[in-house]
């Protein structure tokens, strides 16, 4: 099924969660800071349909994020999608992570089943039936708080999510994730292990889906700047109506989860898997969501050029078109991935080498890119008045006469909102800092060929 916009929001307000925001519990949806990111994950059912794949498993038309990719033309629909998603909301679509999880946890229990005869996969596709039948909007939670990170788990056990209590219907959870994109507005939320585990360290190799009826779970809202813009009100001033890149804490007080909704327990090569897939799927993806960030960020600098007067200066075209350049690059690797993947347990997965260098690449291409529209901006992006102080200082910010003093705020809120909120930091560290995925890229390359080559050049 695909849900309609209202309707998934009008679900979500049926839900009662513990949120907070500095320090004090919200009481519904439509708080300043929650609300842009409830409308965000609208906006992803607003353009669903000519995405959406027909899922066997249920029979009909599904949402493309809450799908198992069996091709790679399946994976490339969906990084059209991000795409245009991030071009359009300027900000994180919150079911991102969700559909990476459900396209790592499916051919990792399959394969954990296989080898332990175990029923995970069974489970976990009754699940994923009831995720495609509801449209549900799904994220997921991996970041744990860490503490001391030269530390293992077992020293510091309420550093981790863990297992605390191992009952005949299901497990009680214990633990804190943080950075966690969107989860307060998410029907279904993932939670996987940070990392993977050596023996005698199974009570944290634990894979589970978290949902509204689950009692303990609280929410405690990130706070930027944007925030606390947000909270003043206005129609522009916090630049951008969907919101920042908006996270939060997430902590699971003794929390039951049943049997059924528990799709890896205690087994660490199962474990190993779903985050090896999670990582591949979510870095790669993040190249086609950078892409669209970037093309946000020309139409951007481009208006800019043309508010101030200065669409004339070929220098500065030229900035622009870099800025494309980069978009397109950042895209195209995310679909030689995808061309490049391969079959893993029924699910297509990108290239692991070409993913981890997305992420690395799609770092730097999100960071010059905003260099360049900063650099074309000028520094009012940093400087200027509100949209409070229009009536007082409009006369001296209008610029071009071909637009209004409030059309030129707006932009310069826009771009001042590009510039100062989460996104670079988003664009480093959603799906592992680029020196993770380094990290990553350092197993998985043959260095050795490459040395034969240059050795066989030059007689070595
Ligand atoms: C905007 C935003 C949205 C996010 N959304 C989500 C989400 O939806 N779900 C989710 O699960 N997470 C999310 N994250 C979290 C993200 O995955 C983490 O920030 C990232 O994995 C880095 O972890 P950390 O922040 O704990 O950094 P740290 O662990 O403090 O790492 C700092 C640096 O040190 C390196 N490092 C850390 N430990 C070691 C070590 N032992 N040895 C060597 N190097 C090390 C890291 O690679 C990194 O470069 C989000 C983050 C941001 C900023």
């Amino acid at each position: 099924m695909l849900l309609k916009p209202e309707e998934y929001i009008e679900r979500l307000s049926g839900y009662r969660r513990d949120i907070y925001v500095l320090g004090k519990k919200v009481e519904d949806f439509n708080h300043p800071n929650i609300r842009p990111t409830v409308e965000a994950m609208a906006f992803t059912y607003k353009i669903a349909e000519k995405y959406s794949p027909h899922s066997e498993l249920v029979g009909e038309k599904v949402n493309r994020l809450n799908y198992v990719n069996s091709t790679f033309d399946d994976l490339i629909a969906r990084y059209e999608y991000q795409r245009e998603l991030s071009l359009r909301l300027a900000t994180c679509n919150y079911r991102c992570t969700g559909c990476d999880a459900i396209n790592a946890i499916y051919p990792a229990t399959k394969a954990l089943d296989e080898r332990e005869g175990t029923d995970y996969h069974k489970r976990f596709l009754e699940m994923l039936k009831e995720i495609q039948k509801n449209d549900y909007a799904c994220t997921a939670a991996l970041t744990d708080v860490k503490g001391d990170r030269g530390k293992r788990p077992l020293e510091q056990r309420d550093k981790y999510l863990r297992v605390v209590e191992k009952r005949g219907d299901g497990i009680v959870v214990r633990g804190a994730k943080i950075s966690q994109s969107g989860a307060f507005a998410a029907d279904v939320n993932f939670v996987l292990p940070t990392q993977t585990f050596r023996q005698g360290e199974e009570e944290f190799a634990v894979v589970f889906a978290a949902t509204p009826e689950d009692e303990g779970i609280k929410y405690i809202l990130q706070n930027t700047g944007v925030q606390a813009k947000q909270r003043e009100g206005g129609k522009f001033e916090a630049g951008n109506r969907y919101g920042d890149r908006t996270t939060c804490m997430v902590v699971f007080d003794d929390v039951f989860i049943p049997w059924d909704r528990v799709f890896i327990f205690e087994d660490l090569k199962a474990t190993r898997d779903v985050l090896s897939y999670f990582a591949s799927s979510h870095r790669c993806v993040g190249a086609a969501c950078k892409a669209g960030f970037i093309d946000s960020m020309a139409g951007a600098a481009s208006l800019m050029l043309k508010t101030s007067g200065l669409e004339g200066v070929s220098a500065l075209q030229q900035k622009v078109a870099e800025m494309v350049a980069f978009s397109e690059a950042a895209f195209a690797i995310s679909i030689g991935a995808a061309v490049k993947g391969a079959n893993y347990s029924g699910c297509w997965l990108p290239n692991f080498q070409m993913a981890n260098a997305g992420k690395v690449i799609g770092v730097d291409a999100f960071a010059k890119a905003l260099m360049n529209l900063i650099d074309i901006s000028g520094g009012i992006i940093g400087t200027s008045p509100s949209e409070f102080d229009l009536e007082m200082a409009g006369d001296f910010l209008q610029a071009s006469e071909k637009f209004t003093a409030e059309q030129r705020l707006k932009i310069v809120k826009f771009i001042e909102f590009w510039a100062t909120s989460s996104h670079l930091v988003g664009a480093f560290h959603g799906g592992g800092s680029p020196t993770a995925a380094l990290v990553t890229l350092r197993f998985l390359i043959d260095m050795e060929s490459r040395e034969e080559a240059v050795k066989n050049c030059i007689d070595f």
